[in-house]
């Protein structure tokens, strides 16, 4: 949790005895407490006080001085307007805030007020971690919410509102804190707007220290439910806010606070929000922070998007389409319905490769929308943002082409056809007016003009010319004075000062000052002369005005398109996410048809079951390192008695559909990766895509909780073994009958006997309490004694193979349980020292053999079931035994000597040597 983060720079610091400049300074600063002042003085922002000492450290800038403030010097530091987004971006990551003042009149304008006259500033902008509209500020493929928290204090109501002003997305729901928590770790916010008073709660404050964003107290008055009522009513402009989906008085609050937040950031213009969305959360999987990052959904767990589940599936070809997946792939939908609906769309576009081709190369020409759309109607759009919005209602109207054709041959399904018509309505003319009146490649910045297309305004085109005649009669002007004064290095110049004039050296200069008709005097410089003349003079006023009269007319022409694309907001609103859905399911298709992914079936049933699954992210590593092929796996889990005896489909031979199943197997074996792929195949199928197996039956999972591989968490002051079992505490109080459960190895990072009573009991509660479906891996063999005891336990382990003392991986996962744990050999494999590894052999021994053990065994025996052998091997890195000396194996088990005749033995003897020597 980062709190709001600058040092007031200008706190305390009266205006007395100050500059006008300085007084003007210290005024802005104290009206913006908690932001670092960004204050414009001409191409630079200035930073003073205590700011510019952030500042400079933050951005690695010089600290210098300007002038003095109370007999004191003041710090300052500066970065060039043209170069401030970069810097902003460093500051705003570093978990500051930004004012920025900007000079509201032309130097000029404040100097006819008098010599001492102080420009204009005001405060046009404040920058937030979650209040950002700038391409080079975001992620193009990420959201970038502002979120915010309330809660009525009478009811105990909590809600949530969050919203993208980047691209319009308003959303909102009501929450208990466990659901909270789980929300927070979907959207994964940039910035949370809490009250201050909802801080004091122990729980809230707990759940937002988790959370690595700032985080914005406020007063309570700003969340009042009946002011957020009136702010959401006369901002979309409607009597009352049932239409967008009955709204409680917390969710009120929220997504009140939110606008006018946005509202004060913005300082009063107010970006083109969609109407806020209502969403239930039960509406989506939930799944908590700790199981978004031992799963790698969007991110590995180094923070990186490579290695993720995200960066295995995307395939879209446009940012937003990015964002719509990564969108869909953090929140899984729990409705049968929706996800068969998005299924049945992927399934079509899969279905019909030309029409999926076609799709996708027209998509390749839609730029991002919805970005360019804010920032016009935050009236701090350019050019750019206008051809963007122009290219993008092309593509759509190109796409509604393309697809009729194929539409018509087997008629798409009816999420895919909605988008479709979508895209067909008319654009109100729109796209029409951008073009005709935008240049094909127009600049960033309206500020210079250039972008008006020639041909469209017969005034514009006449300044133009009369602008760019008149600088042509400029050059013709030099070779004139320079045939008149014999001069040849006469030359014409510009500058901001003078405007144009005639340049000579000092040398030459005495011939011009003869001809004083002609010649008039303007400036002595220490090598050269300057004049004019009156036809230049004159010349120059019509290049000025003609100029001038060109830019105004761009200008006015800027405004008038921007107004027609702000107006018709809400159309290229829809159409960007119609062409962001499209991407959406059309890359998912690909990346089905590519990887030869399959539809799962998905259902209200308590039934997970997978033939054939695969990790994706695992699957294309271990094919790339050449160490493939990826060796698929079944798994056939049911929540209730009834389904797992009477299974649908039925599960593939030896089989057993339970609750609960118990995987054993040696590290190294494959059992992560297990249970990691069969996580990620429930996720992937409920966000609507197929998924990496053969087959698959996924009855919605409500819940689901993953806790693989030990880490601490020492930032927060928790140990690894603190940290598992906060995690499991809260998987046995929130898993429901609906939920999944992964879990590996609980209780490893204590004393032995600790650990194994943790673990018997949490299988327990699993299978008695929750009634959940779960794959629970164990090193603790003693484990898979529960499978007899309790009934919808059943045990799996990952097959390895003894090869004298080697053992080989085969990442097979078959019915049974491991007897041992393997750890010495796994040890050897992994470069112990051969010493080393012979005396853990010897100690293994007597450890077995020892009194402890037997005591061991004893207690073992007491508890009922608990009777399979133990051991207390330790666990160890391992590496993987060749494969050459499994078919080597292999080849010997096949020879019968007793039926080979001499010259056979010889030759088999050969054919095993040669295999040996292959290697
Ligand atoms: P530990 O107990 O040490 O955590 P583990 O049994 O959980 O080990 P994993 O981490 O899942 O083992 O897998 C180890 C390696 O084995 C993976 O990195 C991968 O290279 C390989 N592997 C795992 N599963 C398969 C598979 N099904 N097919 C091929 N290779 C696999």
């Amino acid at each position: 949790m980062k709190k709001s983060g600058a040092k007031t720079g200008g706190k305390g610091r009266g205006g007395a005895g100050a500059t006008p400049a300085m007084a003007q300074y210290l005024e802005l600063k104290a009206a913006n407490p908690g932001y670092l002042l960004f204050y414009r003085m001409g191409d630079f922002y200035e930073l003073f006080f205590d700011d510019a000492e952030t500042a400079s450290r933050c951005l690695g800038i010089a600290l210098t001085k300007r002038g003095k403030h109370a007999g004191e010097d003041i710090p300052m530091c500066g970065v060039p307007v043209h170069a401030a987004e970069e810097y902003l971006h460093k500051l705003i990551q570093a978990g500051h805030r930004v004012a920025v003042c900007e000079q509201m009149e032309d130097p000029a304008e404040a100097k006819k007020r008098g010599y001492k006259a102080v420009v204009r500033r005001e405060v046009v902008r404040l920058v937030t971690p979650g209040t950002i509209t700038e391409d080079n500020l975001l992620e193009p493929a990420r959201h970038n919410y502002l979120a915010a928290i309330a809660r009525i204090r009478a009811t105990g109501e909590l809600a949530l509102a969050w919203a993208d002003i980047s691209t319009g997305d308003f959303h909102a729901a009501m929450s208990g804190a466990d659901g909270l928590a789980a929300a927070l770790a979907r959207i994964e916010p940039g910035e949370i707007l809490v009250p201050e008073t909802l801080l004091e709660d122990e729980e809230i404050a707990r759940i937002l220290k988790e959370r690595d964003c700032a985080i914005t107290p406020l007063p309570a008055s700003r969340f009042d439910s009946a002011s957020g009522k009136a702010r959401l009513k006369e901002h979309f402009s409607v009597a009352a806010l049932d239409g967008f989906g009955g709204f409680s008085r917390a969710e009120v609050a929220a997504a009140g606070a939110l606008l006018d937040y946005i509202a004060l950031t913005q300082t009063g213009a107010l970006p083109a929000m969609k109407p806020p969305r209502r969403e239930d959360t039960g509406a989506y999987m939930l799944i908590g922070a700790a199981t978004r990052a031992s799963l790698e959904i969007l991110r590995a767990q180094n923070g990186n998007r490579a290695g993720s589940l995200l960066a295995a599936v995307d395939m879209t070809v446009t940012s937003a389409g990015g964002r719509e997946l990564a969108a869909r792939i953090a929140s899984p939908l729990t409705d049968p319905q929706a996800i068969n609906a998005r299924l049945d769309a992927v399934g079509w576009l899969h279905g019909e490769p030309d029409a999926r081709a076609a799709l996708r190369e027209a998509l390749k020409q839609a730029p991002d929308m919805d970005r360019p759309l804010s920032r016009l109607s935050l009236g701090r759009g350019g050019p750019r943002d206008l051809a963007a919005i122009r290219a993008g209602l092309a593509a759509a109207e190109n796409i509604a082409n393309v697809m009729t054709g194929f539409a018509a041959l087997g008629g798409p399904p009816e999420e895919l056809a909605r988008d479709l018509a979508t895209l067909a309505e008319s654009d109100g003319g729109l796209g029409a007016s951008l073009a005709a009146a935008l240049a094909d490649e127009p600049p960033l910045l309206a500020r210079d003009g250039g972008f008006i297309r020639a041909g469209f305004s017969p005034e514009l085109d006449e300044q133009r010319a009369l602008r760019d005649e008149s600088r042509k009669v400029i050059a013709a002007l030099q070779a004139k004075y320079t045939d008149m004064t014999g001069v040849k290095s006469l030359k014409v110049k510009h500058n901001n000062v003078l405007g144009y004039f005639i340049e000579v050296t000092a040398g030459n200069a005495k011939r011009l000052q003869e001809m004083k008709e002609t010649f008039i005097h303007r400036q002595t410089m220490a090598q050269a002369m300057r004049f004019t003349t009156v036809e230049l003079s004159d010349l120059e006023t019509r290049i000025n005005a003609a100029a001038a009269r060109a830019l105004a007319l761009e200008q006015e022409f800027f405004a008038r398109m921007v107004e027609e694309v702000t107006n018709a907001a809400a159309m290229v609103a829809g159409k960007a996410a119609a062409l962001a859905r499209m991407d959406a399911h059309a890359g998912l298709a690909e990346l089905a048809a590519r990887k030869r992914w399959v539809r799962p079936a998905v259902d209200g049933s308590d039934v997970f079951f997978v033939r054939g699954g695969r990790h994706p992210v695992v699957e294309a590593a271990v094919e790339k390192s050449g160490e493939g092929p990826f060796v698929p796996n079944d798994c056939f889990l049911a929540a209730s008695r009834a389904a797992a005896k009477d299974p649908d489909p039925a599960p593939p031979e030896g089989m057993e559909p339970k609750a609960i199943w118990l995987v054993t197997g040696p590290n190294m074996s494959g059992k992560s990766t297990y249970l990691r792929q069969n996580a990620l195949i429930a996720i992937l199928a409920q966000a609507g895509s197929f998924v990496p197996a053969e087959e698959a039956r996924i009855g919605v999972v409500d819940k689901l909780f993953s806790r693989v591989g030990a880490s601490d968490d020492l930032a927060r002051g928790r140990s690894t073994f603190m940290v598992e079992m906060v995690e499991t505490a809260a998987i046995l109080n929130q898993a429901t009958p609906h939920s999944l459960v992964i879990l590996d190895e609980i209780g490893r990072g204590t004393a032995t006997f600790d650990g194994l009573a943790i673990a018997w009991a949490a299988v327990e509660h699993l299978h008695e309490v929750n009634r959940c479906r779960a794959l629970f891996a164990t090193h603790y063999h003693e484990l898979t004694a529960l499978s007899r005891r309790l009934d919808s336990v059943a045990t799996v382990t990952v097959k390895v193979r003894e090869w004298k003392d080697d053992i080989i991986f085969l990442h097979e996962v078959t019915p049974g349980a491991a007897d041992r744990s393997y750890g010495i050999q796994v040890a050897r494999l992994a470069g112990m020292p051969p010493a080393s590894v012979a005396r853990a052999a010897e100690v293994l021994k007597m450890l077995e053999e020892s009194e402890e053990q037997n005591r061991r065994r004893q207690l073992i025996d007491d508890l009922p079931l608990f009777s399979a052998a133990a051991s207390l091997a330790p666990a160890a890195p391992a590496a993987r035994t060749p494969a050459h000396l499994v078919a080597l194996e292999e080849a010997l088990a096949a020879l019968h000597p007793d039926e080979m005749t001499p010259r056979e033995a010889l030759e088999a003897l050969y054919a095993l040597k040669e295999k040996l020597g292959k290697q």
